[in-house]
């Protein structure tokens, strides 16, 4: 699965993509990331942005800059499931994140297209938009945290990136039930706290009933 990223700032993504269960799934070929750069659908001294129209003043991505980025990414790896981060978009939630997953592995290229400045011409996510996902309602300087945040949560769906799919399956907002206390041992006991008994004595049956109920 190829995922496209469209950034004004594709330097942020360096760390993230290079760190724990993004990399590996990336080392297992699970995934592949192009990060790109508005910057690099340009020709040199051409902006990526320019003035919004009406009142107030602002800059926003103009749209035929997207359309160029649009066009090479599928050129080199076919048309793809196209996700821009707003804030006037559906709202992240386990929900969303399980029906954006099925897309990931529906879809052998996905597109993230992340905004700054003002946001996005309103023409391109017309012309180009299959879902808009906003993460809450607050307003960040860019769409690259949010399109962070949407692949760790999507991410953790698809099949091989997290080892074991039980502890998916068990995350708080998958079923009716929040996740339940976690405890380590050693230390069995911490600062006068012990670990609560019944987790000790391995009876799956009557461990699982306490994890029901706390
Ligand atoms: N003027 C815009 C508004 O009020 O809706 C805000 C633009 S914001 C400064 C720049 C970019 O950050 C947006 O185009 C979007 O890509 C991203 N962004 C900001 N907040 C977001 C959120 N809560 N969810 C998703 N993307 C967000």
């Amino acid at each position: 699965m190829d995922v496209s990223i469209l950034t004004v700032f594709p330097e942020i993504y360096t760390n993230f993509l290079q760190t724990s269960l993004m990399k590996r799934a990336q080392e297992k070929d699970i995934v592949s990331f192009d990060v790109c750069a508005f910057s690099s659908f340009c020709k040199d001294k051409e902006r990526i942005d320019s003035p919004t129209v009406g009142h107030g003043s602002g800059m926003a991505i103009r749209p035929d800059v997207i359309e160029r980025a649009v066009d090479v990414q599928e050129k080199k790896y076919g048309k793809a499931y196209r996700i821009f981060l707003t804030p006037q978009g559906e709202k992240l939630d386990q929900r969303l994140t399980k029906k954006l997953a099925m897309s990931f592995v529906e879809n052998d290229h996905v597109m993230l297209v992340a905004g700054r400045y003002e946001g996005i011409d309103e023409r391109a996510h017309t012309e180009y938009v299959d879902i808009e996902v906003s993460i809450g309602d607050y307003i960040l300087m860019g769409g690259d945290l949010p399109a962070m945040v949407l692949l760790e949560t999507v991410m953790r769906y698809i099949p091989s990136v997290v080892g074991k799919s039980e502890s998916v399956e068990k995350d708080s907002f998958s079923g009716a039930f929040l996740d339940f206390p976690t405890y380590t041992a050693p230390p069995r006991v911490w600062k006068d706290r012990e670990i609560p008994p019944i987790l000790l004595d391995g009876h799956h049956a009557k461990i699982d009933e306490w994890r029901l109920n706390n």
